[in-house]
């Protein structure tokens, strides 16, 4: 029986229930799906619970950048530069489909927060840090050259002082976070959306389990476990307050929003990394149809689970790019979609949210509660590394046993193995071969390959049992795929974290929605009201991410 498809999801409930696990995992965002991974290969038996899909939190909505943080330099946080830096190189090895190398240009704009030695010296130290090595280190560009490597900065010209060109990586925050839950599975690992943690349960005063509820059914059951290690991103301390632990350090949540527009009507041709006028930098990165700008950094003390973006966040991100590229004149017409998520950082008294660390903290409650909260995306590894290593310390300690060191360092991730980003593109070149076949658009060659890396083939497999024209058939044969492979079981599972189709081709969804709906209802017995229901539901999250409303929706964000 695979664990990884929703058809068997009452089975795998069942083993749920029937099990002792050295470890139950709440959360599955990249930190829990980390955890699950690392400590299934180490050798223990682990179960991870996500209330809502896997990845449905903050691991969904970051800038999607593998990178080491250069404003973390500035900061002086050696030591996370140090340490995320390092990571990028690892965390590429592992998926270089899905881990893409993207080249970052920051333009030193006369009186911007750059100058030029500085930057020089900045990046100096954070290849530094990082370890990075030959083509790949910075270089720092005249005029001309910066030009030559962004046209669009050509209203500028009159106050550009050349820029710094430094090596990051670009991913999808949600895959990356799929392929590790997947990943997990192979070596045993039970991890399970849509069943939350409603309390902790405890033995001797120790925590030795969960009560949960399937959201599905709403059927509560316990799940018995050795160690608990919450990873539950902004949702931590309210765990923590079950466990009446919630004492000393709290997190603060910071909200940031990203929007998206057609990369025709903002061409660039490379990543940026740019001065806004309040002090503040954002990103512009260009992903095939699209060009997306981020971010904003409030604080927030609204629902984590519904982040709303209010029209001033956007009014704010597309001045940010209009002042920086005048001629491109950005309007709110050209805003196609958009997403907001909240980074829980550990509250520091006096600083702002810009201000504040984006380390990782664990806390351990006296009962035997764990949780980890802070820290990056592309820390995960790490974070997950120290976790494990500690419950390895507890297994000794408690029961005399030892666990293997980490190797997550050499496990690829599901996708690939691929060998390097060479041999991407040649597996890229082939898709792109079948795709002309089937007489596809090949921009479907980049969106398959960087979502999917190798399991693009069994999509594609699939493809011919539909028989709808090619657009539509694809659509079905990935629901397909994320239905019985990936654990999707709500339409947004699919065309949001699935594949990425809600931010970065909102209009395909409109184009294929009815077809792929249908399938959903034919492959889980839907009825013609849950039928109706969930397309609504679709058609909401389509409105929550492309209209926007003044302070009202925007709840209580305040700027910084
Ligand atoms: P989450 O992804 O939030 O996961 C926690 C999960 O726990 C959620 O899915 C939630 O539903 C689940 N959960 C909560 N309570 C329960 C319960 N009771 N039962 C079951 N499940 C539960 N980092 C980078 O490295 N690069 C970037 O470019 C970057 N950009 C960012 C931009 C923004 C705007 C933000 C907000 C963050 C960014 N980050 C970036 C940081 C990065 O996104 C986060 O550090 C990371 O995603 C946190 O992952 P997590 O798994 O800890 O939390």
């Amino acid at each position: 029986m695979s664990l990884l498809s929703s058809i068997n999801r009452k089975e795998i409930i069942e083993n749920l229930k029937s099990t002792t696990y050295d470890l139950v995992v709440v959360g599955g965002g990249i930190t829990g799906a980390g955890i699950a991974l690392d400590a299934a290969s180490r050798g223990m038996s682990v179960a991870l619970l996500e209330k809502n899909d896997f990845s449905s939190g903050t691991s969904s909505k970051s800038t999607k950048l593998i990178h080491g943080g250069l404003r973390y330099l500035k900061q002086f946080e050696i030591g996370l530069v140090r340490e995320v830096g390092r990571e990028r190189a690892i965390v590429h090895k592992l998926a270089p489909h899905l881990v893409l190398a993207e080249k970052m240009l920051l333009p030193l704009i006369k009186g911007g927060t750059f100058g030029p030695l500085g930057t020089s010296i900045g990046l100096f130290v954070y290849d530094f840090l990082a370890g990075v090595t030959g083509d790949d280190k910075r270089k720092m560009l005249n005029k001309k050259q910066t030009l030559e490597k962004e046209p669009l900065l050509e209203g500028q010209r009159d106050v550009l002082n050349g820029s710094g060109y430094y090596a990051e990586y670009r991913t999808d925050d949600a895959r990356l976070t799929i392929e590790n839950i997947k990943t997990a599975g192979k070596y045993g690992a039970l991890c399970i959306n849509y069943v939350q943690v409603d309390d902790l349960k405890y033995e001797d005063g120790r925590v030795a389990g969960v009560r949960c509820r399937n959201i599905e059914t709403n059927e509560a059951f316990d799940v018995k476990a050795a160690y608990v290690v919450s990873a539950a991103g902004p949702w931590v301390d309210t765990l923590r307050k079950k466990d009446n632990s919630l004492k000393g350090k709290r997190l603060f949540l910071s909200k940031g929003v990203h929007i998206v527009v057609p990369h025709e009507r903002f061409p660039i041709q490379q990543a940026l990394y740019f001065d806004v006028t309040d002090g503040r930098m954002v990103f512009a990165i260009p992903r095939q149809r699209v060009t997306y700008i981020g971010t904003t950094d409030t604080p927030y003390e609204g629902d984590p689970d519904r982040i709303p973006i209010g029209q001033e966040d956007v009014d704010y991100l597309l001045d940010a790019a209009n002042q920086m590229f005048p001629d491109v004149n950005l309007e709110m017409e050209d805003v196609e979609s958009s997403w907001a998520g909240v980074r829980p950082l550990i509250y520091e008294e006096s600083k702002s949210a810009s201000e504040m660390s984006r380390k990782d903290e664990i806390f351990e409650s006296g009962s035997g509660l764990i949780s980890i909260a802070g820290g990056k995306l592309t820390g995960y590894r790490k974070m997950a590394e120290r976790i494990t290593s500690l419950l390895g310390q507890k297994l000794a300690k408690d029961h005399n046993r030892s666990l293997k060191p980490s190797t997550s360092e050499k496990i690829p991730l599901t996708g690939g193995p691929f060998q390097n980003s060479g041999e991407v593109e040649a597996y890229r070149k082939g898709i792109g071969r079948k795709l002309a076949k089937l007489g596809l658009d090949p921009f479907y060659a980049d969106y398959l390959v960087y979502n999917y890396g190798k399991q693009s083939d069994e999509i594609l497999n699939k493809l011919n049992a539909f028989s709808n024209e090619p657009e539509t058939a694809l659509a079905r044969a990935e629901a397909w795929y994320a239905i019985h492979h990936e654990l999707a079981l709500r339409p947004m599972d699919f065309f949001n974290r699935r594949t990425g189709r809600l931010y970065f081709n909102l209009p395909s969804i409109r184009r294929v929605m009815g077809p792929v709906l249908e399938d959903f209802r034919s492959y889980f017995n839907w009825s013609d009201s849950r039928l109706k229901e969930e397309t609504a539901a679709v058609q909401e999250e389509i409105d929550w991410v492309s209209k926007f409303e003044y302070s009202a929706k925007a709840g209580k964000a305040v700027s910084s």
